[in-house]
């Protein structure tokens, strides 16, 4: 039924381009992909990244970084809600085998502790599939349930099932839609994991390949609209410098969607997983 649709609000989206796209450029941003890392801060500033969000409409984001410190300085400095993920590989400068660190979990409720943030998650992690028995990655999704933290995980699915056989609870944010981000094993992972959801940040040239929608994508959005979020991945200064032609990249995709679905994916999935206190 949703294929059938499909042609019917393709013609309603060339009939109506113009209001739609007007309307479109103004709906207000989660960005559930952002980085604010120590050696960013010289090349792009808390201005910088204040004047950024501020004219992209991100009203909130989740921000990931190692420094606390730097999670004071975007609050006091931005507009945008800011829901800060604690980046421990980057603190332990253990980017790949950050879960073979001894006493992984007491060190990371050590971080947590020594600051006043209030840390709503943690990562991104970086993991492969081999990597998913050591017992660091055990002791981080223990702590995760246990605080009730979502777990960014940019990784291979057997890490997700596994993660999922042993803590049904937790609630993890698959970084870029998972490492093969192909439509029939992204909704089967949607729908045998229901408290994992999906960041599509880096993933734009596959959804909208030469400007138009594909048609899995499509769909998988139309079935699922409130299993997804948007993100930049601001991973490098010279990515926040890029923020605001990346955001119309995805930007281009959302307006091919119908309104509600595209409002769901930008805004309202992460306001609903990460609320304002
Ligand atoms: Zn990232």
């Amino acid at each position: 039924m949703q294929t059938r649709l499909r042609p019917a609000i393709a013609a309603i989206g060339l009939v109506l381009a113009l209001p739609f796209t007007a309307a479109s450029a103004t709906t207000p941003i989660f960005d559930a992909h952002l980085h604010y890392r120590p050696a960013v801060i010289e090349t792009f500033g808390i201005t910088d990244v204040a004047r950024t969000l501020a004219s992209n409409e991100v009203r909130s984001a989740i921000v990931m970084t190692p420094d606390p410190a730097l999670i004071r300085r975007l609050q006091a400095g931005t507009d945008t809600r800011l829901v800060p993920f604690l980046e421990v590989s980057q603190r332990l400068g253990r980017k790949m085998d950050w879960m073979h660190v001894e006493d992984l979990g007491e060190r990371i409720a050590t971080m947590l502790d020594a600051s006043e943030i209030r840390w709503q998650g943690l990562g991104e992690f970086h993991i492969l599939a081999d990597d998913r028995f050591a017992p660091g990655f055990e002791q981080l999704l223990d702590l995760a349930v246990a605080r009730d933290l979502t777990v960014m995980i940019h990784g291979d699915p057997a890490v997700i099932d596994h993660a999922y056989a042993t803590h049904p609870e937790v609630r993890i944010l698959w970084a870029h839609a998972g490492s093969y981000a192909y439509p029939p094993l992204v909704r089967d992972y949607l729908e045998r994991h229901p408290r994992m959801h999906m960041d599509l940040s880096m993933r734009n040239p596959r959804i909208n390949p030469g400007g138009t929608i594909d048609d899995d994508w499509f769909e998988l959005f139309l079935d699922h609209p409130d299993r997804f979020l948007i993100g930049v991945d601001t991973f490098t200064a010279h990515r926040w410098q890029q923020y605001t032609q990346l955001k119309d990249e995805t930007r281009a995709w959302l307006r091919q969607l119908p309104e509600d679905i595209a409002r769901a994916i930008a805004f309202e999935n992460g306001e609903r997983l990460f609320p304002a206190h």
